[in-house]
C-alpha cells in the first residue's frame, strides 16, 4: 500500500544532519525514568486510518515522546490529551497508548506532523520544515477521504496552510486562534474535467503541549469542543 511504502520511506530518512544527530544524542541521555527504554530514535512514520476524514497535524515528534516510543504523540503528554479527546468522541478504540504496537487503533482519523524528527527545544528549523514538506504533500494525496483538517498549535497550522497552496488549494491569509474553523476550496488548477475535488475544513486550535495545559491555555472543555465541532462537521457533510 502506497502509504505504507512512504512511511518506509520516512524511516530510513537523514536529509536534516542536526537532527540526526541529535536523536543520537538523545538516546545516548536518556533521562532516568526511561533508562531502559531502547530509542526509537529515527524519524516518525504517520499512522492512523488510511480512509479517515479526519486529519490531525501535529508539530514535532518530542524527545522523550514518540521519538523514544516510536509512534507520534504515544508516550508523551500532548499525546495524553489527545488520545484522551478522540477516544472521548470515538476516533479511538482506547483513551490513551504508552508503547508502539499496543492494541491502540485510530478510526477515521490520521495523524501526521510537520517535521518527523524530534528537534532540540521542540524548535525546528525552517530548512528541515521544509525538508519535511514533501511527506505532508504526498499524504495529502494519497489520504483522499481526508476534509477535516485539525494542526495542533500556531506552526502546524501555517505550514498546513501552506502545503494546501501549494497543492492548489485556495486558502487566503488566515488569522490563528483557538476554535476557528475556516473552509478552503479547490483552486482553479485542480479543476479538471474528471478530478474529484475536495473543499478542506480547517479547525484550529492549541497546541495541547504541557505549556498550555498546565497554565490553563488550553482546557479539556476548550480541547473537547473542537472534537464537538469536528462530530458536528462530519454528521452535516459526511
Ligand atoms: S525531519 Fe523530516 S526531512 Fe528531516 S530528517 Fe527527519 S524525516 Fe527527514
Amino acid at each position: 500500500m502506497e502509504l505504507e511504502r512512504l512511511q518506509r520511506i520516512v524511516i530510513q530518512c537523514r536529509k536534516c544532519p542536526r537532527l540526526v544527530a541529535y536523536l543520537q544524542e538523545v538516546s545516548q541521555h536518556k533521562p532516568r525514568r526511561y533508562r531502559d527504554w531502547d530509542y526509537w530514535s529515527k524519524p516518525l512514520p504517520s499512522f492512523g486510518d488510511p480512509d479517515a476524514r479526519v486529519l490531525i497535524v501535529g508539530l514535532a515528534p518530542a524527545a522523550n515522546g514518540g521519538n523514544r516510543t516510536g509512534r507520534m504523540f504515544t508516550g508523551d503528554r500532548s499525546g495524553e490529551w489527545l488520545f484522551n479527546a478522540l477516544y472521548q468522541f470515538g476516533f479511538a478504540n482506547q483513551p490513551n497508548s504508552l508503547r508502539r504496537n499496543d492494541s491502540f487503533k485510530l478510526q477515521d482519523c490520521y495523524i501526521t506532523a510537520t517535521i518527523r524528527c524530534a528537534p532540540p527545544k521542540n524548535k525546528p528549523l525552517p530548512e528541515e520544515i521544509e525538508n519535511c514538506r514533501p511527506y505532508f504533500l504526498e499524504e495529502l494525496d494519497l489520504l483522499k477521504n481526508a476534509k477535516v483538517f485539525i494542526p495542533l498549535g500556531q506552526i502546524a497550522f501555517a505550514q498546513t496552510l501552506k502545503s494546501l497552496r501549494l497543492k492548489g488549494y485556495d486558502a487566503p491569509p488566515l488569522s490563528f486562534g483557538h476554535g476557528k474553523s475556516y473552509t478552503i476550496p479547490a483552486g482553479d488548477r485542480l479543476r479538471t474535467p474528471n478530478s474529484e475535488l475536495r473543499t478542506i475544513s480547517l479547525i484550529t486550535t492549541y497546541h495541547p503541549s504541557q505549556q498550555n495545559t498546565q497554565t490553563g491555555k488550553l482546557t479539556r472543555p476548550m480541547f473537547h469542543r473542537i472534537f464537538r465541532t469536528v462530530k458536528k462537521k462530519l454528521e452535516v457533510e459526511p
